[in-house]
């Protein structure tokens, strides 16, 4: 299997860190970077091929930072997967697809599925936000591979612990949950 990583934002912030904590000196860029690399490991001791690229556009947007979905589809990746953090107070994870009866869907489940299954031990207070459609988003929509984009949780509530000290645990998480959708292909 061939999986294409991609760490939400900018590498090293510039221009585009994502979402920010100051006080716990946080940003989502390095967060997504972190786990993506670690869940690559992951996957390569699976036996699975890994590409890794963060990119702070989203599909040929913003012409001057690499365009990640064209070089995804030339990969010849068998998924696609972006991964993000969300802001704004809530709890938990959520995971995007384009369609949810679609193979992303089945993907964007299987992610969802692992991450809440590792995290809510951790912390009752852990949502399942459960796998919601996101056409517009251009990760998920001009990739020809199946694709889901997961948001491992809120950088500005009570999630932030498991973001600082679990960062080996949810990369493990995806990893497995992208070897139970390879299961379903
Ligand atoms: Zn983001």
């Amino acid at each position: 299997m061939n999986v294409f990583i991609n760490p939400g934002h900018a590498l090293g912030g510039n221009p585009d860190p994502g979402c920010v904590n100051q006080a716990e000196n946080l940003r989502e860029c390095d967060i997504a970077l972190t786990v993506g690399s670690i869940m690559g490991k992951f996957l390569e001791e699976a036996g699975c091929t890994v590409s890794l690229l963060q990119s702070h556009n989203l599909g040929g947007e913003s012409p001057g930072f690499p365009n990640v979905t064209d070089t995804a589809n030339h990969s010849l990746a068998d998924a696609f997967i972006s991964i993000h953090v969300n802001a704004g107070g809530g709890r938990g994870a959520e995971t995007f697809c384009y369609w949810r009866y679609g193979a992303g869907g089945r993907l964007a489940a299987s992610i969802q599925n692992q991450l809440v299954m590792a995290m809510q031990p951790l912390d009752k207070g852990y949502l399942d936000r459960g796998i919601k459609e996101r056409p517009s988003l251009c990760v998920l929509r001009e990739t020809m591979m199946p694709a889901a984009l997961v948001e491992l949780g809120f950088i500005d509530s009570a999630d932030v612990w498991l973001l600082k000290e679990h960062q080996e645990d949810m990369a493990k998480a995806l990893a497995l949950g992208i070897m139970d959708y390879w299961k379903t292909v």
